[in-house]
């Protein structure tokens, strides 16, 4: 599933060739997706208008089009954007784009969890308000995260999971962050300390940003908008390593499940006791 340096990488490769191009046409499939604007509103909003700015919020690409309308696209576990798809082809492409200068922009998805939504001209863009801080925003602060834990006793990792408190991480990166700063996944969030949280903040930056340095990760069908895989899963430390040796200290990696997902974690680094007597 993409998650915030997934979603990043892609942005970062459809901008320069996108903004500033006008959207010619959309073709859509037949296919239902997770949440979709109708065929017929994509094409009342999208075809003759400018890509003015394409940001990001969270795991949510943001088309922002001339005269005030919003493009959303969420990749949800199978999605991707790719350009240079020719029209009509590819197998499990839901909508279809062509642009200016003879650029054409495919959203496929295999699994179909994948979101897209047009917002006409002053509504309210309702997926973005559920939507946390920006783990880089200067909003996000160690103390804001502890009072944010505060009496808390839902594990850290589900904390970390939230994307109404922080936006953008998903299970790969939550386990690879609960590693760097040490800290067992199932310490109940609202017993960390100060200076617990800044590691976890430090880490946080750290690995997304070395994690959108390195093109993503790969582990399943993830690919940029170049049709390229990511070369950050090398360098995970406990992600989908369950009974392989830690890289630090030799121990074995192990897999416990919260919330219906996989944690993985190093027992010797990121030991329980320090969090519960
Ligand atoms: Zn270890």
């Amino acid at each position: 599933m993409p998650e915030l340096p997934e979603v990043e990488v892609i942005r970062r490769g459809l901008a320069p060739r996108l903004v500033g191009r006008r959207f010619l046409t959309v073709m859509s499939g037949d296919k239902r997706l997770r949440q979709a604007s109708s065929p017929q509103e994509l094409a009342r909003w999208l075809p003759g208008r400018r890509l003015e700015r394409l940001t990001r919020r969270g795991k949510y690409l943001v088309f922002a089009l001339e005269g005030g309308v919003t493009l959303l696209i969420h990749l949800g576990m199978t999605g991707r954007l790719l350009m240079g798809v020719p029209p009509g082809h590819g197998p499990h492409v839901h909508v279809f784009f062509t642009l200016e200068d003879g650029l054409t922009l495919a959203f496929q998805d295999v699994r179909r969890f994948g979101r897209i939504l047009v917002f006409p001209p002053g509504t309210p863009i309702f997926p973005l308000e559920q939507v946390g801080r920006e783990p880089f925003s200067r909003r996000v602060t160690p103390e804001w995260l502890a009072e944010v834990a505060r009496g808390r006793s839902r594990p850290l990792k589900n904390f970390l999971l939230d994307g109404r408190i922080l936006a953008g991480i998903g299970n790969i990166y939550a386990c690879e962050i609960m590693f760097a700063a040490g800290l067992h996944p199932a310490i109940p969030a609202g017993v960390l300390s100060l200076s617990d949280w800044a590691r976890v903040l430090q880490e946080t930056r750290r690995i997304l940003r070395r994690a959108i340095r390195r093109g993503g990760t790969t582990v399943n069908d993830y690919l940029n908008s170049h049709g390229e895989t990511g070369l950050f899963q090398v360098e995970l430390m406990v992600y989908g390593r369950e009974e392989e040796v830690c890289k630090q200290c030799g121990k074995t990696i192990k897999r416990l499940v919260q919330a219906g997902r996989s944690t993985f974690f190093c027992p010797r680094c990121q030991p329980k006791k320090r969090h519960f007597r």
